[in-house]
């Protein structure tokens, strides 16, 4: 650290205070500091000298300037030159422990010290082995502040010699001060005011918008409820009519009310399709509307993943539209157990994988479990070679009723609710539902679930 000692100033009486904060403020100035900050290291170090003048045996102020690496500071320390084992100093602040008629100094130390704490960037009290008291303090230069060292040296050698300050002088450039200041804090009041004011009128806008918002999610709401209510209700209505259809149909086609001609065949044949899609529809929207409702219950067991595999298998192969697209399911080797909802999880990986098989023409569909960086989740990955699904359209398929156009969707059927549902009960378990594809290349949907979800702490996403 680079230190140059600007000036040395010993303090007898008030007269060398006044020069103290003079020179003080010189210094400042010449240090490039604003008219404010000058205002501010006189006032501090006068307040200091002031005390060190009522001691006994008086004391000295010395001034520096500092150079540490990158930040540059004007020290100052005040010292009073003994006399102060009469003050009792405690805790970094000076109190006074003395008999109560020497009283006043230790307050009025007290006073400066909290005075100058305010005005400089440090102000450290200590207490010397001789029992003198030292003042250090310091004011740190800003970036753009100019101060030649060499320069320094000479202008303080200038100072020293100049005549000490008329008191006068000094009382008017004080009164100048203190009448700057008192217009600066006019001024600020007025904005404090006028700022108040706008915050007042902008406080006033939010609290309506708020009551704006909060009318709108409560109508929000209450649509949201109403359409819940209005699928579940639908929704149970068509099934037992929707079931009606299907078993009397599926009655004339086993021919329990006599022989169908072959035209009649055909179009009951219709019927019951049509009605088992409509069937599917239903129980979708209503798996739907329980979720939202939030009436689905899940109930936790241990699951094989090889058995649910084989599960899956048997029942999605007759599914299979292109002789050419194999359906592998990968047994995980050691075998897998983990503690789930089994139909949900078999609900989800089924609409995966045939929507799969709907959107793949050669290649393969392959099921299989792939490792987890967190090893308290499992993470199942349905891979196929099919059409791919363009980046703009991935979030829009976990959209409600939403399909991406393509020629071969024509040819197949959907609702659009599949991944929706499977995204609602993946987060039911506690887990999540991914994509990555690109057109042309496949896609691999993911479900990641916690191995024990009912052991999880923190559920982010709450089981019911
Ligand atoms: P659905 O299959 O009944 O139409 P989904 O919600 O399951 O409804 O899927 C929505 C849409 O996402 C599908 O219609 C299709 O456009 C697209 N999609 C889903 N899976 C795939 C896939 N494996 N490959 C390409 N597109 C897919």
């Amino acid at each position: 650290m680079e230190t140059i000692r600007l000036l040395n100033f010993g303090i007898e009486g008030p007269a060398d205070v006044v020069t103290v904060r003079q020179r003080a403020r010189q210094l400042s100035a010449m240090l490039g500091f604003g008219q404010q900050e000058q205002v501010r290291i006189a006032t501090a170090v006068s307040e200091l000298a002031r005390c060190a003048s009522r001691r006994m045996y008086g004391g000295r102020a010395l001034f520096s300037f500092e150079q540490d690496g990158r930040e540059r500071r004007l020290a100052v320390t005040i010292r009073d030159n003994g006399g102060a084992e009469k003050a009792e100093v405690k805790g970094g602040a000076g109190h006074w422990a003395g008999p109560p008629e020497l009283d006043e100094p230790a307050r009025q130390l007290d006073a400066a010290l909290v005075t100058a704490r305010r005005l400089m960037d440090q102000c450290e009290l200590t207490r010397q082995s001789d029992h003198a008291l030292t003042v250090a303090m310091v004011k740190r230069l800003a970036p753009g502040q100019v101060a030649e060292p060499a320069a320094l040296a000479t202008m303080a050698a200038q100072l020293a010699k100049a005549p000490p300050a008329d008191s006068f002088a000094e009382a008017q450039q004080q009164n100048h001060e203190l009448a700057a200041a008192l217009a600066e804090l006019r001024e600020r009041q007025d904005d404090l005011l006028a700022l108040t004011r706008e915050l007042e009128d902008t406080n006033r806008g939010v609290v309506a918008l708020y009551a704006e918002i909060e009318e709108k999610a409560e109508k929000l709401r209450r649509a949201d409820e109403m359409k819940t209510r209005f699928l579940s209700n639908t929704s149970h209505e068509l099934r037992t009519p929707l079931s009606s259809i299907r078993a009397l149909s599926q009655l004339l086609l086993d021919r329990m009310d006599g022989e169908l001609s072959v035209e009649q065949e055909r179009q009951i044949t219709f019927i019951a399709t049509a009605a088992n899609d409509l069937s599917n529809l239903v129980n979708d929207l209503l798996d739907l509307a329980k979720i939202e409702a939030g009436k689905v219950k899940i109930d936790l067991a241990p699951i094989d993943v090889g058995q649910l595999f084989g599960a899956l298998r048997a029942m999605l192969r007759p599914l299979a539209r292109h002789p050419g697209v194999g359906l592998v399911f990968i047994d995980p080797e050691p075998p897998v157990r983990f503690e789930s909802d089994e139909p949900k999880v078999a609900l989800i990986l089924r609409n995966f994988v045939s929507n799969a098989i709907k959107f793949t023409e050669r290649g393969a569909v392959t099921v299989q479990m792939t490792p987890h960086p967190d090893p308290s989740m499992l993470r199942f990955d349905v891979i196929d070679s099919g059409i791919g699904i363009a980046a703009a359209d991935l979030q829009l398929i976990f959209e409600e009723f939403s399909q991406v156009e393509h020629p071969l969707q024509r040819g197949v059927k959907g609702t659009g609710l599949g991944l929706p549902l499977c995204r609602k009960f993946a987060s039911l378990l506690g887990g999540a539902v991914t994509v990555d594809s690109s057109p042309g290349r496949g896609s691999v949907f993911s479900l990641i679930l916690p191995r024990h979800p009912s052991q999880a702490t923190s559920a982010g996403t709450a089981m019911p």
